[in-house]
């Protein structure tokens, strides 16, 4: 292997989770530097995740329960979504599928004729994940196990991060970095430079610098597709706050006139933010909007961030990769962040140069990640665009606006016959697709053909034995309040 040292500028989640799962993988044949600034920090939020980080710690074989314990974990079984269709409406985005298909068509096809015919429950009802989430209950009884993933606390997720990497080689250095040194001829960096005149020298570089992207950008200009049309939330204000009530397994998105709020539940606190877009309300509006919507103290000053929706146009170039918020931005509202981060780390470690750099294999790391950003993207559009509100000019403006054409098919096919086709490799399943469209006020014109085959009685039999079995499961588990102090006194009672 030619490629023996690897310099990583910056530690935020990004920087550690590289460093994790370079460190586990190619152990002492590659010669690990982390460098960060205490001077600038890291951006401190991105608690919620979704359920294929489960993947990410099984490859650094964490094991969940010290994991859980570690970073003050929560379990999360999807997203309740508040006020986003219509002032009052509330659905879920569970995580796992809903009652139970046949091969030629999806539950939901079913539901749709019973709605039709006003013989079906809210859709959510027909969710394992999102019956355990109201219930308050979590645990893995039974044979249907539900599909989770966590909350976890940002800093403490990097701590623990650290502590692996640095056990299994990892340099950490601390220092600014100021300067870069590039080879004239292939523009490759072949060193960063530091505020104190050190000179650290590597084959190959990660930037997880934050948005200010330092080496992908200021150096390599990568350059910057922009997205804000679509997704015109530019600013963040968050705050932390006490619990005042056992945290619930699922993260709270509601929306509100300019943007949405986070609530997100940990063991020891809870995490609280509100995303807007700066043309339509101030910054201190929107602060005051946070804090007049929260429900326990708050533990913190609240903290602005500002940022811009979009993508780097390659996010490699050379000998340099980039990683999180440096190599561009979709905001919070699914939790996707980290997740890409996760995937950009595997993808690089299929693409590891062996001998040389190969511009061909750049380019294919480079076109997988364009396609991943922009189906996540277009997921995220559909909460905004199909609301039915006119209470606020931000509501009115996202639904006026133009979308893409990929997103726009999506919507056209589902109006007409409920019909939804993940696209390759494509991160949300149709499952996901349907909560959501569903959830915003979309009802299918029609449904697939194979459900008349069942009579009417046969319908609302179905659909009761789907509510049978999900209260069934729901009763089975116990508190997700009980379960984690389970889980904490596994692990103590390991570590005594
Ligand atoms: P940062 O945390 O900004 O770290 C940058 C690092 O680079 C720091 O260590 C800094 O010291 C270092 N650095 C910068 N410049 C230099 C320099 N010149 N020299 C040396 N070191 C340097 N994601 C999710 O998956 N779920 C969520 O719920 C979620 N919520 C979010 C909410 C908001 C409002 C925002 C803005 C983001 C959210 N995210 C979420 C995204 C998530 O926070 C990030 O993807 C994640 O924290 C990774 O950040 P990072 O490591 O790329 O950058």
């Amino acid at each position: 292997m030619n490629f023996k040292r690897m310099v990583i500028v910056g530690g935020g989640t990004a920087g550690w989770m590289a460093a994790a799962a370079l460190s586990k993988t190619f152990g002492n044949k590659l010669q690990i530097e982390l460098i960060e600034s205490e001077t600038i920090g890291t951006v401190g939020v991105g608690e919620a995740t979704i359920p294929a980080i489960k993947n990410f710690h099984e490859l650094l074989e964490l094991p969940e329960a010290e994991f859980i314990a570690a970073v003050h974990g929560t379990y999360k079984l999807g997203i309740e979504f508040e006020n986003w269709g219509k002032l009052g409406d509330r659905y879920f985005h569970p995580f796992g599928p809903p009652g139970a298909d046949s091969w030629a068509a999806q539950f939901h096809h079913y539901w749709v004729r019973a709605a039709q015919r006003g013989a079906a429950r809210e859709f959510g009802e027909y969710s394992v994940e999102a019956s355990l989430a109201h219930a308050g209950r979590f645990g893995f009884n039974g044979d249907r196990k539900p599909n989770y993933a966590y909350h976890f606390d940002a800093g403490r997720y990097a701590t623990m991060l650290r502590a692996y990497s640095e056990a299994r080689g990892v340099q950490r250095r601390e220092g600014l970095v100021t300067g870069v040194q590039r080879h004239p001829e292939s523009g490759f960096i072949e060193a960063v430079i530091l505020e104190s005149g050190q000179i650290v020298a590597g084959d190959f570089f990660i930037d997880c610098t934050g948005f200010r992207g330092l080496l992908i950008e200021q150096e390599l200009q990568a350059g910057w597709e922009d997205w804000s049309h679509w997704l015109k939330s530019d600013s963040a204000v968050a705050v932390q706050t006490e619990s005042v009530s056992p945290p619930v397994p699922y993260t709270r998105c509601t929306a509100r006139s300019a943007g949405w709020q986070w609530k997100i539940p940990l063991q020891h606190r809870v995490g609280n933010g509100l995303v807007y877009c700066s043309d339509y309300i101030e910054a201190d509006e929107a602060r005051q909007q946070l804090l007049a919507n929260l429900e326990g103290e708050p533990l913190t000053e609240p903290r602005l961030l500002r940022f811009r929706t979009g993508r780097r146009k390659r996010q490699w170039v050379g000998n340099c990769l980039a990683l999180g918020l440096s190599s561009g931005f979709l905001e919070p509202l699914e939790s996707t962040s980290i997740h890409l981060i996760q995937n950009s780390i595997i993808r690089f470690i299929k693409l590891f140069p062996a001998e040389a750099i190969c511009p061909v294999e750049i380019e294919q790391f480079n076109r997988e990640v364009r396609l991943e950003m922009e189906q996540i993207r277009d997921f995220i559009i559909l909460h905004y665009h199909v609301n039915q509100r006119s209470d606020a000019p931000y509501w009115v403006s996202n639904r006026e606006m133009e979308i893409p054409d990929s997103l726009r098919h999506k919507i056209e096919l589902f109006e007409a016959s409920g019909r939804v086709f993940r696209e390759l490799g494509e991160l949300f399943a149709e499952q996901s697709w349907v909560a959501v469209m569903l959830g915003q006020g979309i009802r299918p014109r029609g449904y697939h053909p194979i459900v008349d085959q069942a009579t009417e009685e046969e319908l609302v039999a179905f659909l009761q034995g789907v509510r049978r079995s999900i209260d069934s499961i729901v009763g089975s588990q116990p508190g997700h309040e009980a379960f984690l102090q389970q889980l904490q006194q596994g692990v103590a009672s390991r570590q005594a």
